[in-house]
């Protein structure tokens, strides 16, 4: 029986020692730079001197009170600056410790919203192919993720699927300008057969992250299918825990699109790794009914709103404030892009460099014109995430954007605070690792 993880291509883990900002050390004295922020979630590298004297200063004093005994000003903080940097539209904060939990809880609040309207029969989700929400089963019940769902079917909530919007990789006869309408009215066709009666909520990624290999959806999109949800009285569940926090520079990724859902998730920039902490943001029209007719929500954990958690989430939240990071993040990350493009280009294998702020997808592919893949066995994500690996660079290759097995992305996603030079020597290994796997090398 295998007892030692293993991942990415990579046959032997090494064992990590220590970080610091934006590197790890192993115990044979390597060191990677973490281009990815790992699975993009540490926004402020590692060993932050603040971050971890809060989480230290927190624990002197308690490291968990029991969220039905106790509130605390790190709970109580936390909550009013998540608030405030989302911009003021949500209402309730229902914390968890991960990304799957906050869509698990999103999906029980949507549920919680229309039995307290006593509309029982709204109890049907739609969500998108291409999509990852998370590994509990009623996050992986939405997320179309063939290889993580396969052990599990049979088992998983009954779930329509509509398309992925992304501009790369259309549906047949289907162009850019009507990109939009066209997957709008999909969306329409799609609860029309499900029936408005029985439609409870669209879940989406606002940029894909795992499962596309960050696919921002094209502009207008958020705004038409919120368009056909309200004409449907069909909740709008915005998962934004791998492109939210700020990762793509904005607090919250649908700023861009001026869009706000009725309930959104939150987790990995969150606490940035340093504890487990997500959240689900709740709108005052979804919480008021539940407030009314239940009182509160029905979920939450043991560890819901872990005190150290939260004082950590809070100093995470307080330095990207305070130094400006996410007008860093916008600035540099447009920069990042352009580099990475112009370093690629002479690589006819590359196909798209695509993303926003710090989040930054690559997708290779067989032949330019067509946008064929490669064939999933080559695993050629996989090996040029392994190669840099053994170059000393951390980036989060993705498999199967095209069709659930073939399809290679790879994840550039660096710590917020990542300097100049880190970004270049980001652009450099990359480069090397993706030279190296396309010449065989
Ligand atoms: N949603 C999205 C968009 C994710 O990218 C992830 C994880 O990668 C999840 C949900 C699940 O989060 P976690 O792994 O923290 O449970």
């Amino acid at each position: 029986m295998k007892n030692r993880p293993s991942g990415f291509g990579i046959d032997e883990l090494p064992r990590v020692v220590r970080g610091k900002g934006s590197y790890l050390f192993d115990a044979a004295g390597r060191r990677y730079l973490d281009g990815s922020g790992g699975p993009a979630a540490f926004c402020l590298g590692h060993a932050h001197p603040e971050v971890n004297a809060a989480i230290t200063r927190q624990l002197d004093e308690i490291a968990c009170a029991y969220r039905y005994l106790f509130t605390s000003s790190a709970l109580e903080q936390l909550t009013d600056t998540v608030l405030r940097l989302c911009g003021g539209d949500f209402q309730d904060i229902v914390f968890t410790g991960s990304g799957s939990e906050a869509v698990e809880a999103a999906l029980k609040i949507a549920l919680q919203y229309f039995a307290a309207l006593d509309l029982m029969s709204k109890r049907h989700f739609i969500a998108r192919r291409r999509s990852w929400h998370g590994n509990t089963l009623g996050a992986l019940s939405v997320s179309d993720f063939a290889q993580r769902r396969r052990a599990f079917e049979g088992s998983l909530l009954d779930v329509t699927f509509v398309s992925a919007a992304n501009a790369y990789r259309m549906p047949a006869g289907v162009s850019g300008e009507n990109l939009v309408p066209h997957l709008a009215a999909e969306l329409e066709r799609a609860i029309v057969a499900v029936g408005p009666q029985r439609g409870a909520a669209f879940v989406f990624e606002p940029i894909v992250g795992a499962a596309g290999g960050v696919v921002p959806a094209p502009d207008g999109y958020a705004q038409a299918m919120q368009a056909v949800c309200r004409k449907f009285d069909v909740l709008m569940i915005a998962d934004e825990v791998m492109c939210g926090s700020g990762r793509s520079g904005t607090w919250r990724a649908l700023e861009h699109e001026r869009v706000v859902p009725d309930i959104m998730c939150i987790a990995k920039g969150l606490a940035g790794g340093y504890i487990p902490l997500g959240a689900t943001l709740v709108t005052a029209r979804v919480a008021a009914p539940i407030h009314i007719e239940h009182g509160s929500f029905m979920t939450g954990h043991t560890f819901t709103g872990h005190t150290a958690a939260c004082a950590a989430g809070l100093a995470v939240q307080h330095i990207i404030e305070r130094d400006h990071l996410l007008e860093r993040v916008r600035t540099a990350g447009q920069i990042l892009k352009e580099n990475i493009r112009r370093t690629l280009s002479t690589f006819d294998e590359v196909g798209d460099v695509r993303g926003r702020g710090f989040f930054i997808g690559i997708e290779l592919v067989r032949n330019r014109e067509t946008r064929a893949p490669f064939p999933a066995e080559r695993a050629l994500s996989f090996d040029i995430g392994a190669r840099a690996f053994a170059d000393g660079l951390i980036c989060y290759p993705c498999a199967g954007n095209v069709d659930g097995a073939a399809g290679d992305t790879i994840i550039i996603a660096p710590p917020y605070n990542a300097s100049d030079a880190e970004l270049q020597e980001i652009v450099e290994k990359f480069a090397r690792a993706v030279g190296a796997a396309l010449g065989g090398g």
